[in-house]
This record gives structure tokens, C-alpha cells and sequence, in this order.
């Protein structure tokens, strides 16, 4: 029997204010061990999805009217921030949030709250093995690194709940295309390590080429998926969904 998907989300409706209905029946998958790309438009409710997923919907005023998200099998629909990171789920969030006041260690010690202690050196070492620069820099205060490097520390930061899933959101946004690459590789690494991604991006070809398997939403729904070799050579999809050709 193939394992149960990390993350099964099937027919979600979220409203906010209890008006405005942003995720239409939405469906999506991320087999364990898997990196899924979700695309989408600005406004198409990438966001609204991950808020769902961890349990933030509720500080936006947003509801699940509908339908089920499962983690690892076990129905998790509306569950609290809290239990959800306690399933594993943790989320590296859209423009590179650090406490810009306290030190890089400082921030990546934030993110080990759900660790043991005695599990938190051991944590920071992989984190420093995989960013270098955040090792160097680690008594620099976080507000005074560059852009790259804070998206480097916001990734390491969540890598310290040793999360089974990983849901980023346009990790890529804003940085220079060395940095990009730079951040997808590091997504490929953390993959190889046994995390699952869920990797909401603009950049579609940057998702699609590490991906196995995308989804394109458009106002709510998913339009397409497949597997991410297919979208990435569909005319239509580059021409349509990813803005390049
Ligand atoms: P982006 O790339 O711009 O973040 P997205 O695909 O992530 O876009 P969402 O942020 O999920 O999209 O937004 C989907 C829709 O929900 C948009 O029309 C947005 O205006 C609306 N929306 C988001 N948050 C709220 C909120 N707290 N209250 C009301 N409407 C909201």
C-alpha cells in the first residue's frame, strides 16, 4: 500500500468575513517526500491555502466553510497553529520574516521552541551546515543582513522544528536570479534530508524544475496539474499561468 500523502487537502472552501469566498473546492496532494509546486496568480489564494493548512486562517478572519485538510493521514480541518506544528507543519512565510531586533542565532533559537533541548545544538549545526553564511554571521543582528541572507535565516528558522512538511511561500520573491538559484538548491538539499515541500511560487519554472508534480490555481480552484515535466513544457501553461515563454 503507497504511504499516505503528508498533506491531503480535498474540496476546501475558506471564506473571509464570512462574505468573501477565496478557495472554491480545492484539491491537492503532497506525497511523502515530494516537493509540489502550487502556482497561481497574484490573488489566486496560495496564501489562503497555506493559512488553512497551519491554522492562521483565523487571525485573517478567514473560516473553512468546506471540505477537509489531513496531515499524515489524520484529520487536522481547523486545527490550532499550535497542534499543527506539533504534526511537523511548519512554514517558512512570504517576505522573509525575522526578528529584525535579535541575533541570527537568536532567531533560529525562536524557531527550536518545539525542540528538546538537548535535540536544539544538534539542529543548529545541520542549519549552519547548510547555510554557511548564517554561521559566520551568527551574532549579527538579523535586521542588518541582506535580503538573500534573511531568506536564508526565515528557511533555517523553520528547518529547526525538523518539520516533516515545509510549506514555503515565494521563497524566491524579490531576490536576484544567483539567489534564487541559491534557494532552490537549498530546497533540493532539505528534500534530500526527508522533508516534504510545499512550494508556492510566481516563479513557476524555478517550482517546476525541482517539483515532481504541480497545481495551477486560478481564482480558488485548481485549472491544472500534473506532473511538473508536462506543465513545464505545456505552451499554454508558460504562455498562460507562468507569464514566460
Ligand atoms: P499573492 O501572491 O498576492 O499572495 P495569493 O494567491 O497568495 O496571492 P491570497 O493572498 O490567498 O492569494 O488571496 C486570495 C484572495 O483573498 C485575494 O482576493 C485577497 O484579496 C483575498 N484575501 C486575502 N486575505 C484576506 C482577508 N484577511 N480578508 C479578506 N480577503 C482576503
Amino acid at each position: 500500500m503507497a504511504p499516505l500523502p503528508v498533506l491531503s487537502v480535498n474540496n476546501l472552501e475558506v471564506v473571509y468575513d464570512d462574505v468573501v469566498l477565496v478557495l472554491r473546492g480545492l484539491s491537492l496532494d503532497v506525497p511523502d517526500g515530494a516537493i509540489v509546486a502550487l502556482l497561481g496568480a497574484n490573488g489566486a489564494g496560495k496564501t489562503t491555502l497555506l493559512r488553512a493548512v497551519t491554522g492562521l486562517l483565523i487571525a485573517h478572519r478567514g473560516r473553512i466553510t468546506k471540505g477537509s485538510v489531513r496531515i499524515g493521514g489524520t484529520d487536522r480541518t481547523g486545527a490550532d497553529p499550535a497542534d499543527v506544528v506539533r504534526e511537523g507543519v511548519a512554514q517558512v512565510m512570504e517576505g522573509r520574516r525575522v526578528f529584525a531586533e535579535m541575533s541570527v542565532e537568536d532567531n533560529l533559537r525562536a524557531g527550536a521552541h518545539s525542540r528538546r533541548r538537548g535535540e536544539y545544538r544538534e539542529d543548529v549545526t545541520r542549519v549552519y551546515d547548510l547555510f554557511p553564511v548564517l554561521a559566520e554571521r551568527r551574532r549579527a543582528t538579523a535586521g542588518y543582513l541582506s535580503g538573500g541572507e534573511q531568506q536564508m535565516l526565515a528557511i533555517g528558522r523553520a528547518l529547526m522544528a525538523r518539520p516533516r512538511l515545509l510549506l514555503m511561500d515565494e521563497p524566491s520573491l524579490g531576490l536576484a536570479p544567483r539567489l534564487v538559484e541559491q534557494v532552490r538548491d537549498i530546497v533540493v538539499q532539505i528534500n534530500g534530508q526527508g522533508t516534504s515541500v510545499l512550494l508556492v511560487e510566481q516563479n513557476a519554472v524555478m517550482a517546476l524544475s525541482i517539483a515532481s508534480y504541480g497545481y495551477v490555481l486560478e481564482v480558488g480552484k485548481v485549472v491544472r496539474d500534473g506532473p511538473a515535466r508536462e506543465l513545464l513544457d505545456d505552451e499554454d501553461i508558460r504562455e498562460f499561468y507562468l507569464g514566460s515563454t
